[in-house]
This record gives structure tokens, C-alpha cells and sequence, in this order.
């Protein structure tokens, strides 16, 4: 990749690779300012949680790909932090699951917009992938919300049953939830708002959620969703997690 010095044998090599990916994504324009404080907060937790999948956030991307594998109508929101990091293997996977993604960001601008749907689109050729790419003409709009960061397409966000949702602020995921929809979501801090409303929270890096959801596509056994998931046990195991971290750090 360009202009990445670090050798694949550095411990945070991973670390390293993902903050390349938003300096490049940042001068590409696909970035708000807020972009890096935000994966900043997500790479604190990520170190507590020793920067891998724990065994609660395995089981939850199992269970947000059996959502996806039964829905109805499933989409795949991306904004400009998922595109960065994962924007590659969100696509693969949309493409695998025949979902469509949507682009729908906090701070839409049309610069930001256009960098964004261009770098999907450029993934979707490259790759020869066969997905649709929807935000570029919202013509709905998310109750509940106000301002720019309501407009989503109908055909996607908008009338999807589950919805996969990287690093979604918090009150846009309660709003999504008001909708009734299967609200899956993926965020490092267990803590965070959006981690509490969601249906499915996956406490986990989203790169490494990405490719578990993607290596579970490939292997093309449809599974269905549990009857009786506990998304609040789920947060638990992962606090419970850091607890133990912390506790074994300090000795
Ligand atoms: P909320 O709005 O849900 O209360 P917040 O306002 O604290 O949360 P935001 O700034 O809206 O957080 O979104 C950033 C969230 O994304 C943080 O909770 C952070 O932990 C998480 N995050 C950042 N980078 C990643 C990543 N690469 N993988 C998974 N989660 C991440
Ligand atoms: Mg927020």
C-alpha cells in the first residue's frame, strides 16, 4: 500500500495499517474532522480487549450473519470510517449475501458524498463485485432524526428489516431501532449508546468483524437466528473481559 513503511513483523503492524488506511481516506476527502478522535476511541478499547475477537464477540457476528442470511430485506450502512477501513470486504460481503450497501454519513456534504460512492464504486469494478451502491439520491428520511443525517434511500435503509450498521453514532441507532428494524451492530466500546440499542452488538475491531463475516459468507452454511439472544449478556462478557484485563495488567 502506498507510503506504508511498517514491517509485517512490528507488534501494532494492524494498528498501524488501519491508521494508514484513514490518513489516506482523509486526503481522499472521504473523512469528517471527527474521524480519527472517533477511531481513536475505538483503538483505546481495542487494546483492552487485547486488539482480538473475544469469544462473546465470535458469537455475535455468528448470530448478526444469520440475521443478515434471513432477512428480508437486509442493507449494509457504510460511512466514511467503515469505507476506509473495511470498505473491501464490506462489498465482497454485500455482494456474497446479495444485500445492497448504503452510504449515509453524519456530516453529508456532496464532496464527501461523491469521494465516498466513487471509492465504492471503484472497489465494485476492480473486483468485478455485483452490488448495488445506494445513498447517492436519499428519498426518505429516518423519523425521529433531524437535518441531513435523517435522508436515506427507501429502497434501502429505509424499508430494509436488518440493518448492518459499523460504528453508528448512538441516537441514529435508537431511531433505526424505533423502526423496528434488526439493528446489528458493531462497535469497540461496549459502553456506547448505539452498543446498548442495538439488537446484536458485536464488541469488536470492525476490520476484524469484516473479514469473520465474510469468511462465514464463504462458506455458505445458512444459519438461522437464535430464538432467545441476549444482546445485554453479550455487552457483559465483554465488560467482564476488560475487568479481567485490567486487573491481570495491574499485577
Ligand atoms: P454513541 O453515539 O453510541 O453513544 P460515541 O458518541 O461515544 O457513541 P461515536 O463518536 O458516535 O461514539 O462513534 C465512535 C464509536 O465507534 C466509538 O464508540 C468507538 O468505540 C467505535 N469505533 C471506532 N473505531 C472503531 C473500529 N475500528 N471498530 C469498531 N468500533 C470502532
Ligand atoms: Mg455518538
Amino acid at each position: 500500500m502506498s507510503g506504508f513503511a511498517a514491517d509485517k513483523s512490528h507488534p501494532r503492524y494492524q494498528s498501524l495499517l488501519m491508521r494508514h488506511r484513514l490518513e489516506l481516506a482523509a486526503k481522499a476527502g472521504m473523512l469528517a474532522d471527527s474521524a480519527l478522535i472517533a477511531h481513536g476511541r475505538g483503538e483505546a478499547y481495542d487494546y483492552l480487549l487485547g486488539e482480538k475477537t473475544i469469544p462473546s464477540a465470535h458469537d455475535a457476528t455468528m448470530e448478526a450473519l444469520a440475521q443478515l442470511q434471513n432477512a428480508n430485506s437486509a442493507v449494509i450502512s457504510l460511512n466514511g470510517n467503515a469505507i476506509a477501513l473495511a470498505g473491501m470486504e464490506l462489498m465482497q460481503l454485500a455482494s456474497l449475501l446479495q444485500i445492497p450497501v448504503e452510504v449515509n454519513i453524519f456530516y453529508r456534504t456532496p464532496e464527501r458524498m461523491s469521494a465516498l460512492l466513487n471509492h465504492l464504486s471503484k472497489i465494485k469494478s476492480d473486483n468485478e463485485l455485483d452490488v448495488e451502491i445506494l445513498g447517492g439520491n436519499p428519498n426518505a428520511k429516518i423519523p425521529g432524526l433531524e437535518g441531513p443525517r435523517a435522508n436515506c434511500c427507501k429502497s434501502g435503509i429505509y424499508d430494509s428489516d436488518v440493518i448492518l450498521v459499523p460504528l453508528e453514532d448512538g441516537d441514529r441507532c435508537e431511531a433505526l431501532v424505533a423502526m423496528g428494524k434488526t439493528v446489528l451492530v458493531i462497535d469497540l466500546n461496549p459502553l456506547s449508546r448505539s452498543a446498548k440499542m442495538g439488537s446484536v452488538t458485536i464488541v469488536d475491531e470492525l476490520s476484524r468483524v469484516a473479514n469473520n463475516l465474510l469468511v462465514g459468507a464463504m462458506q455458505k452454511i445458512t444459519r438461522k437466528p437464535s430464538s432467545n439472544y441476549d444482546n445485554s449478556q453479550h455487552l457483559q462478557a465483554a465488560i467482564d473481559y476488560i475487568t479481567s484485563t485490567l486487573s491481570s495488567k495491574g499485577k
